[in-house]
């Protein structure tokens, strides 16, 4: 049987990894600066996560969420306590497009409304209830027959508030910090407006921090820069460093009743493990203070390269933008640099979403290969 051959691969075959290095089938390194898009949040192969998630295996990777799992008690103390939201509840699903489907569901339930508001080049997944943008061309897969998405352009309220007021939406979905759409975001004061105009029309929030949570922006959660208490907080990638597990974070608003939400592998044994261990690390390893750390350094150091237009983003959710194309000059990276880096729907967009536990050594060694990288384009 052949692979449905849907992803463009760049020629490298990775066979082990440690913290923010990765190594091919030859031995060669490379510097992992993406995290296989900002999923691996501690470092490869931690060994505080190793050694926890080899326990767990050995003794019980997964049963029946119909059977109580103290691991799924414990993920949700540990992370009411790391993100501040101690009265949210916590539904564990396993991606960030089953958190999104979710917590629009949930929004539905409670409102009783089906119209969802996106903004124009945002990402949300790409399952039946899910919403994303690719290519300009926008992907609109409803829930339900009834159901449709209307995008907006970000940071112009007036259209949020005409919209709202029509009386048929049941929540807005955002991005703190856009990723795959390239790291466009909205001012503190349109997230403060957008939180008032939807409380006024018992609209529900929700801030998509799939990309963006788990400490990438330098707080726990992206939305935290901006002073507002959304009603539904979905996460994923980093949530697991590598297993997949996605969360709802529920604000106190909603109630819980049995067969509401449901998933047979959210919250497994082995899931919780990977976020509890995840959590565990990033509190001893003090990642969220390394993010700001090195994100303040990655700002300054990349000064030194005048072809760049601007640097997007915050913490290490990044995208170095240029007035040109980058795709041969991530390839450059990749192939002759060993560098990895990601690239956007903006064309002109490098992403950088190392694994929070990079240092400035790593950084200093970017901007090198990206100075040379650069010259020899040109030459
Ligand atoms: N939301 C955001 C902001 C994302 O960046 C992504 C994936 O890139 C998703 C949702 C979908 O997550 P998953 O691929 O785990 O379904």
């Amino acid at each position: 049987m052949n692979l449905f051959d849907v992803y463009p691969l760049y020629p490298i075959t990775p066979v082990k990894a440690l913290d923010c290095t990765i190594y091919d089938e030859n031995g060669v390194e490379y510097l992992d600066l993406y995290s296989g898009h900002g999923v691996i949040s501690i470092g490869h192969a931690q060994p505080d996560y190793n050694t926890k998630m080899k326990a767990q295996l050995d003794n019980l990777s997964f049963y029946s969420n119909a059977i109580q799992n103290p691991l799924q008690v414990e993920l949700a103390e540990k992370l009411g306590q790391m993100s501040g939201l101690t009265d949210y509840s916590l539904f564990l699903c396993s991606s960030g497009a089953e958190a999104n489907e979710n917590a629009l569901k949930l929004a539905s339930f409670h409102t009783n409304k089906s119209r969802v508001i996106a903004f124009d080049n945002s990402f949300h997944g790409r399952t039946s209830a899910a919403v994303a943008v690719t290519d300009n061309k926008k992907i609109v897969a409803p829930l339900n027959a009834q159901q449709s998405v209307t995008f907006l352009p970000l940071n112009q309220i007036d259209l949020v508030k005409s919209e709202l007021e029509k009386g048929d939406v049941c929540a807005v979905i955002i991005e703190p910090i856009q990723g795959v759409g390239g790291l466009d975001q909205g001012t503190t004061e349109f997230f403060q407006a957008l939180q008032e105009v939807c409380n006024a029309n018992n609209v529900i929030l929700i801030l998509d921090e799939v990309q963006s949570g788990y400490g990438r922006s330098g707080k726990f959660f992206a939305f935290q820069h901006h002073n507002i208490t959304p009603d539904l907080v979905t996460t994923a990638k980093g949530m697991g460093n590598g297993f997949p597990i996605g969360g709802v974070l529920i604000s106190p608003k909603f109630q819980a009743s049995y067969g509401l939400l449901g998933t047979t592998f959210g919250g497994s044994h082995l899931a919780c493990a990977a976020g509890i261990a995840v959590l565990d690390v990033m509190k001893n390893l003090n990642l969220i203070e390394n993010t700001n750390k090195v994100s303040e350094y990655f700002f300054e150091a990349i000064k030194a390269i005048p072809e760049i237009k601007q640097v997007k983003g915050k913490g290490l959710m990044l995208g170095v933008e240029f007035d040109f194309d980058v795709s041969a000059l991530r390839k450059k990276m990749i192939i002759e640099k060993h560098i990895f880096t990601g690239g956007a729907n903006n064309k002109n967009l490098l992403r950088i979403l190392p694994p929070l536990t990079v240092n400035t050594e790593a950084i200093d060694k970017f901007v090198k290969a990206l100075q040379k990288s650069l010259a020899e384009l040109n030459a």
